[in-house]
C-alpha cells in the first residue's frame, strides 16, 4: 500500500451527474479527480435510460425534482446548442385511453403551469389524432419542449470540458471506504492500483450504489443515509419504422412514467421502461436481462394508444435500474442531496436517489452540488 496522495476534491462516480458535477467544480477552479469503479464512462444507469430531455411536467411543484428539471432542461437545451451535440426537440403527447385518465389530464396540466413548464396544451382526439395518425386516445396533453439526446455524445462532451479544466477521471478505482479526516476525508481505493487519497471535498455521486457508499463513510451518522431500493425497467425495441414522430406516453403511473414510446437519435422507436422492484443478488450485483415473457406485458399496454401494434414486432432490448428512496406502494420521493448543513461533515455532499429525471436535471444538480460545497467556505 502506497502513501496518501493529496487532492482537492473528488467525486465519486462517471455517470451524467458525477461527469456534470466534475465539470462544474473543476470550473471554479478546483483540482478535481473523478474515481470510478468501472473501466469507461456512463456505464450503469446513465447509458440505462430513455434518454429523454424532460419538460419538468410531474414533480410536485417546488420539489427538487421540479426546479432541478425544469432548470436543468433550459440549461442542457443551451448546452447541447452551443456544443453542437446530437439532440432534437420532438415534443410529446401524454394520451388518455380512458375516463379515468381524461380527467386527470387537466391536472397534470395544472401542475406544468405551477412548475413554470412552457407550452403544456391539452388537446382533444381529433387533434392527437391528426397530428399521429396511429393514435388512438380520448385526448392528450400536448409537451412542445420535451426531447431527445444522445446521452453518451454528452457525457462525453462533459468528460472532454471536465478534463480541459485540468480534471482527471481514474478508471478502474472503486471507493471503497472513506474516513472522515479533519480536514477532509481518506478514500480507501481499490481496483487496478489501490491507494489511498486524502481529499478536501468529497462528492459521492455512485448512483444506485450511493446509498452503500454512504454506509461506508466512517463518521458519517447512518441516520443520514437513506435505504436504497431497486425499480427495474425494461425495454423493448420495436422492429420496422416507428409509428410515431413524437414521444408517447400514457398517464403516469405511480412508480414510472407508464410504458411510453420513446425515440432514439436514429429514429428507431422503443417502448418502456416496466416496473419490476427487484433486489441484488448475494453479490450485491444487480440483474439486467430484459425477460422475453414481459412483451406480454408491453403488448396490451402499447396496444391501448396503438392499437395497430403488430404481433411479434417487439424484441427485448436493454434494462435500467432506477434507485429510489421508497419502497414500493408508498409515495415518490424527492432526489436526496445532503450536505454538510445536514449532516455536518465539511465538505461532504451525498447524491441520493437520483432517478428520472436525473440526465435532464444534470447542469443544474451540478451547480447544486457546487453551491452546497462553496456555502461553507
Ligand atoms: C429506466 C430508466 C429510465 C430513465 N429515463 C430517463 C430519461 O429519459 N430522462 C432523464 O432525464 N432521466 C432518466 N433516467 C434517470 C437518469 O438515467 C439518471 O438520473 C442518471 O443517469 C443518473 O446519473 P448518475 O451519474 O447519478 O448515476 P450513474 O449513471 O448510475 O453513475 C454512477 C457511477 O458510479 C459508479 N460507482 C458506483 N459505486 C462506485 C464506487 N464505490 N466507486 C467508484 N465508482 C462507483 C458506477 O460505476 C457508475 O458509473 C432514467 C433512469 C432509469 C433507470
Amino acid at each position: 500500500m502506497s502513501d496518501v496522495y493529496e487532492i482537492e476534491t473528488a467525486v465519486i462516480g462517471a455517470g451524467a451527474v458525477g461527469l456534470a458535477c466534475a465539470r462544474a467544480l473543476a470550473m471554479t477552479g478546483r483540482e478535481v479527480v473523478v474515481l470510478e469503479r468501472a473501466g469507461a464512462i456512463g456505464t450503469e444507469t446513465s447509458s440505462r435510460n430513455s434518454e429523454v430531455i424532460h419538460a419538468g411536467i410531474y414533480y410536485p411543484a417546488g420539489s427538487l425534482k421540479a426546479r432541478a428539471c425544469v432548470e436543468g432542461r433550459r440549461l442542457l437545451h443551451a448546452y447541447l446548442e452551443a456544443h453542437r451535440l446530437p439532440y432534437r426537440q420532438c415534443g410529446k403527447f401524454i394520451v388518455a385511453t380512458d375516463e379515468a385518465q381524461a380527467e386527470a389530464l387537466p391536472a397534470i396540466a395544472a401542475r406544468a403551469r405551477e412548475n413554470g413548464v412552457e407550452g403544456t396544451e391539452e388537446i382533444d382526439a381529433v387533434r392527437a389524432v391528426k397530428a399521429e395518425p396511429q393514435l388512438s386516445c380520448l385526448a392528450a396533453l400536448h409537451s412542445p419542449v420535451t426531447g431527445i439526446l444522445d446521452s453518451h455524445a454528452y457525457m462525453l462532451s462533459l468528460q472532454g470540458e471536465f478534463e480541459d479544466h485540468g480534471g482527471v477521471i481514474a478508471f478502474h478505482a472503486e471507493a471503497e471506504a472513506i474516513e472522515v479526516c479533519s480536514p477532509g476525508f481518506v478514500i480507501q481505493v481499490g481496483g487496478d492500483a489501490p491507494m489511498r487519497l486524502h481529499a478536501r471535498e468529497v462528492v459521492n455521486a455512485a448512483g444506485l450504489h450511493a446509498p452503500a457508499l454512504g454506509h461506508r463513510i466512517e463518521g458519517l451518522d447512518p441516520a443520514f443515509v437513506p435505504a436504497a431500493h431497486f425499480a427495474k425497467g425494461s425495454y423493448f425495441a420495436l422492429s420496422g419504422r416507428a409509428p410515431f414522430s413524437r414521444l408517447i406516453y400514457p398517464a403516469p403511473e405511480q412508480a414510472g412514467l407508464g410504458i411510453h414510446l420513446t425515440l432514439d437519435m436514429g429514429g428507431q422507436a422503443r417502448f418502456g421502461p416496466d416496473v419490476e422492484w427487484v433486489e441484488p443478488g448475494a453479490d450485491g450485483g444487480l440483474d439486467y436481462s430484459v425477460d422475453p415473457a414481459r412483451g406480454e406485458i408491453f403488448y396490451e399496454a402499447i396496444r391501448r394508444y396503438w392499437p395497430a401494434l403488430p404481433a411479434g414486432a417487439l424484441v427485448p432490448a436493454y434494462a435500467g435500474i432506477r434507485p429510489k428512496l421508497q419502497n414500493p406502494g408508498e409515495p415518490p420521493r424527492d432526489f436526496c442531496i445532503s450536505g454538510p448543513d445536514e449532516h455536518g461533515l465539511a465538505g461532504l455532499v451525498n447524491l441520493f436517489g437520483i432517478e428520472s429525471p436525473g440526465l435532464t436535471a444534470s447542469l443544474s444538480l451540478a451547480d447544486y452540488v457546487v453551491a452546497r460545497l462553496d456555502e461553507e467556505y
